[in-house]
């Protein structure tokens, strides 16, 4: 029998009870069955068979680190958010970065938008910065959410990734034309997550001491500069390291190369965003710089890896729905949808009580709230403390000199849609034709069209022509690519949507 004469700790039960032996069963004789009274056997079984939770829906593979962030411009004229009051004033963070579609085991380097989260440790609470490395999104309705995600994962007969589901939705989608754009582009595979910029893509509210507001939009900007795997090399990583950009983050932050960002901020007034040219608040557009220009606000580092990835990382909860005072949400249809589901798929994946697991828990700030009881209470739960409000004891109290400014709202209650589906692809057309250079256009066409010609004859015309419709050349050199007509790509490309999914249905 093995003794503990190399080991220091006397291994215990789960209940800290002395184990005497952890390699053989309790049996009836040596080759007996085993006995039901060896209840370490059981336990550790029992255990073992509940180890999975829930993976999360998207964002399944991640990878975290601690830092710190330091503001190193004022901004206290926009904002009264405590942490970003004073130059030099830093705040314990927590980053996770993660891709979208794949599943818990997939590769780092599919293509793909990367999550992009941060969690501030605040005097005030927690803030959650919870974006993406690309500044716009697919869709901009939350009610098209979860379609547009089963379409990027498996296809429900088969279990396979499946070309026409992806296409099919894509070209029936057009506002997702940009940031079909950007995914195809070399920035949809990173080369690591230290690699890229972070942007919050959604607008939010700051606002100040006196109660102004103006809109906002975070840029993380990556100071170890952008790199991008091309196509064949994101696939070569597939099979060579699958997890090449966890290992990449981790194996940095061990040798002290701290990544780190640089934060930026496009700052809208309330009247600016009442008289733009299109809604500010449309998740499938940027802010123009010029219109716009980012100014700097402070700087991200990450320094410390987890301890142990299931309790960091695999546990950590980011909710856009977290917020400080200073910090608001502005009405972006997708980010008002967010601010439902992440606590909600939390719920599901952690329990009740997530909000209490270290890495979640507030650091700088202390709770004091009425939410009481719940499945995993672990802390005190709040003793003997009055658990309701109003109460005469001496509970904490709500305090409104944080609220946030009103907004003056009206309209028709109706599923409006949006209206100037024209704009759409000028965005796109501007990031081909303006920003690209002839090598990033070469590989995003033949990104495209490597994806692009696993999908049905009609579902390649479709997208082909709203390609067409964002830029000429963009939709020629891709229609050119899968052997497409291009009489037709044109014809189909001065047509409306409606028009265009009526021409292609037999095709
Ligand atoms: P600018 O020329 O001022 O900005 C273009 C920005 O595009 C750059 O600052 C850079 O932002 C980003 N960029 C550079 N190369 C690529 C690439 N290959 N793929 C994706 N993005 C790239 O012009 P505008 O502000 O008028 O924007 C023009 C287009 O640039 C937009 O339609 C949008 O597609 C894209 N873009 C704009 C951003 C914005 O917030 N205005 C942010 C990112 C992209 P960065 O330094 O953030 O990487």
């Amino acid at each position: 029998m093995a003794d503990n004469k190399d080991n220091k700790k006397t291994l215990t039960t789960g209940f800290g009870m002395p184990v005497d032996n952890d390699l053989n069963s309790l049996t009836a004789g040596p080759k007996g069955p085993v006995l039901i009274q060896d209840v370490h056997l059981t336990e550790k079984l029992a255990h073992f068979d509940r180890e999975r939770i829930p993976e999360r829906v998207v964002h399944a593979k991640g990878a975290g680190a601690y830092g710190y962030f330091e503001v190193t411009h004022d901004v206290t004229k926009y904002t009264r958010a405590k942490f970003l009051s004073q130059v030099g004033k830093k705040t314990e963070v927590f980053a996770r970065f993660s891709t979208v579609g794949g599943e818990r085991g997939s590769a780092d380097s599919e293509r793909d938008p990367r999550g992009f989260a941060v969690k501030f440790y605040t005097e005030e609470g927690n803030y959650d910065m919870v974006g993406n490395n690309t500044p716009v999104f697919f869709i901009r309705d939350p009610l098209k959410f979860p379609d547009f995600i089963h379409t990027q994962k498996r296809h429900p007969a088969t279990n396979l990734k499946d070309a026409d589901m992806f296409w099919d939705f894509l070209s029936l989608t057009p506002e997702s034309i940009h940031q079909v754009t950007i995914l195809f582009s070399d920035r949809g595979t990173p080369r690591t997550y230290r690699n890229m910029n972070g942007y919050s893509s959604h607008t939010f509210m700051w606002y100040n001491e006196k109660g102004e507001h103006v809109w906002v939009q975070l840029h993380f900007k990556t100071e170890q500069g952008i790199q991008n795997f091309t196509g064949e090399e994101a696939d070569r990583m597939r099979s060579s390291d699958p997890d090449c950009s966890t290992r990449d983050l981790y194996e940095a932050i061990s040798k002290g190369e701290f990544p780190s960002w640089r934060l930026e901020v496009q700052i809208m007034t309330p009247e600016q965003a009442q008289s733009y040219r299109f809604d500010p608040f449309d998740i499938t557009k940027v802010w123009p710089h010029a219109d716009f220009p980012p100014i700097d606000v402070g700087r991200l580092v990450l320094n410390r890896n987890p301890e142990n990835y299931f309790a960091e990382v695999e546990q950590a909860a980011f909710s856009p729905g977290n917020f400080v005072p200073g910090i608001g949400p502005s009405p972006d249809k997708m980010l008002q949808g967010r601010l439902f589901s992440y606590h909600d798929t939390h719920r599901h994946r952690l329990g009740p009580n997530y909000h209490l697991l270290p890495v979640n828990a507030p650091k700088a700030s202390q709770v004091h709230s009425y939410q009481r009881d719940g499945a995993m209470r672990f802390d005190g739960n709040g003793g003997g403390e009055p658990n309701y409000w109003p109460n005469s004891f001496g509970g904490p109290a709500p305090d409104a000199g944080v609220a946030v400014p009103s907004l003056d709202v009206s309209g028709m209650a109706a599923r409006h849609a949006y209206e100037l589906v024209d704009a759409d692809f000028v965005q796109a057309g501007d990031l081909y034709r303006n920003v690209m250079t002839d090598e990033d256009r070469e590989h995003l066409v033949r990104n495209i069209a490597s994806h692009l010609k696993g999908a049905q004859k009609r579902l390649q015309l479709r997208q082909t022509a709203l390609f067409y419709r964002a830029n000429a050349d963009y939709g020629e050199r891709v229609g050119k690519s899968l052997g497409l007509d291009m009489k037709e790509i044109k014809r189909l490309a001065a047509m409306s949507q409606e028009e265009r999914v009526k021409a292609t249905a037999n095709q």
